[in-house]
């Protein structure tokens, strides 16, 4: 029978940076399986953003560290991994989120990200479509930007393959395999595999995966999505990514286009167990009219983007998110079974948390205790939960709408 030292299930951006921080240790042999094709589920969705502070202090070390791992990879695979260093402009109309700007300023500070104070008037001039005249505070993080989330997790994938890591794709597992309490395999469609090391990067799926083994990771399959206008030059060009949290909004430039991505009051939630196994031809926004949703956001979204009345949408992308009930991701060890491990839940930061997830997840699986602080993700936090019911995905979707006001 085939035996790997880890075997990493799931190929979106979480399972190809844990398989390349695996490799790039030495960590012997590692087996990256998708069932599908790789980054075909939520990492070829994102919108990408790579924001290096939040309200949530607790992503920042790792996001700086994925901030750092674009250049990394492009210069080990000598190519472009989509990465656009535009920066971002963080906008403040109320006193709530001046307050919120000052402590990420200092967040900022603790960690050696650049941060400045920008005049409305300057942020105005960096983004023709801003309207300014609402803005009391604005803060500038110029190594900020967004990146191409199929790039990125394609660049992850193909590093990792050139140190050795074996990818099998449309190979899904079936079943996790456990003896005297200890992960000793997996079951793929083309038989047993062992491995006394097996990560659970599953996405939205993460759940059904751990719930084989009798602990449910406690995540839900949140809706998330965007609208991206025609091009058009009055939006400007390469210009920062706008962060809007009075409005729940946020833009980035598209290819002379501007992507808007409006953050709900209640976001449509699922049950993981009753998704396809490949969401290719799924839509999170069935029986609902997404225009309507986007229609509810414009008036806060028009005091600083006022052309959004006349703006021609030309494409809608929705997908799953998969969120915990306090926002924050779900990183270590899972429960009752020696050997597993799981990075899920990623509550929309994914792409941006990828390397410091992947590092994070290569020190655990080394019984190496990781340079960054992840006490706060441990599954077991929220004690025991039915992430399958309606209530704790209500719980779920409440922690977006909380994202969604303070974009955490
Ligand atoms: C509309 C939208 C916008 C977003 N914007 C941003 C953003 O701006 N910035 C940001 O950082 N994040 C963003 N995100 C979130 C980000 O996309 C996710 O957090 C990230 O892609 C999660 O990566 P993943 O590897 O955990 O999951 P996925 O990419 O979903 O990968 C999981 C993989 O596991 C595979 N799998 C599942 N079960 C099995 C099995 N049994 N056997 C084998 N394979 C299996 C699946 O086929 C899938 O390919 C956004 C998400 C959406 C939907």
């Amino acid at each position: 029978m085939a035996q790997f030292d880890h075997i990493i299930v799931g190929g979106g951006v979480l399972g190809a940076s844990i398989a390349y921080h695996l490799v790039r240790e030495n960590a012997g042999s590692i087996l990256l399986l998708e069932r599908n094709t790789l980054a075909s589920a939520a990492s070829s969705k994102a919108a990408g953003l790579m924001l290096q502070v939040s309200t949530n202090t607790t992503k920042t070390a790792l996001i700086r560290q994925t901030r750092d791992m674009v250049d990394i990879l492009a210069d080990e695979l000598g190519e472009d991994v989509g990465f656009h260093k535009v920066g971002s402009l963080r906008l403040a109309a109320s006193d709530k989120r001046i307050s919120e700007l000052d402590d990420m300023a200092a967040d900022a500070a603790n960690n050696d990200i650049p941060f400045e104070w920008m005049t409305p008037r300057d942020a105005g001039d960096l983004v023709p479509w801003l309207d300014v005249s609402s803005l009391r505070k604005v803060g500038f993080l110029p190594t900020d930007g967004y990146v191409d989330p199929y790039l990125l997790s394609m660049a992850y994938a193909r590093a990792a393959a050139a140190r050795g890591v074996e990818i099998r794709q449309q190979t899904a597992v079936t079943d996790i395999r456990a003896a005297n309490g200890r992960v000793i395999g997996v079951d793929t469609a083309n038989g047993p595999i062992d491995s006394e090391s097996v990560i659970d990067a599953a996405g939205a799926w993460a759940a059904v995966l751990s719930a084989q083994m009798g602990y449910l990771l406690p995540m839900a399959p949140v809706r998330s999505h965007y609208w991206i206008t025609k091009s058009d030059p009055a939006y400007g060009g390469d210009h920062p990514v706008t962060i809007m949290p009075d409005a729940g909004a946020y833009a980035r430039p598209d290819v002379g286009a501007v992507l808007l991505g409006i953050q709900e009051r209640h976001s449509a939630t699922f049950d993981a167990r009753e998704l396809p196994g490949d969401l290719a031809t799924f839509s999170p926004t069935v029986g609902e009219e997404h225009w309507d949703r986007l229609a509810e956001a414009a008036e806060g979204v028009g005091q600083f983007f006022p052309g959004i009345a006349d703006a021609q949408f030309a494409n809608y992308i929705a997908g799953l998110s998969a969120y915990t009930p306090d926002g924050k991701i779900i990183l270590g060890p899972v429960p009752g079974l020696s050997g597993f491990l799981a990075a899920a839940g990623c509550c929309g930061s994914g792409i941006s948390l990828s390397a410091g997830i992947g590092s994070a997840i290569a020190d655990l699986a080394l019984h190496r205790t990781p340079g960054v602080d992840i006490s706060a993700f441990g599954a077991n936090r929220f004690g025991s939960v039915d992430p399958f019911s309606t209530e704790f995905r209500e719980c779920c979707a409440t922690a977006r709408a909380n994202k969604s006001r303070n974009l955490v």
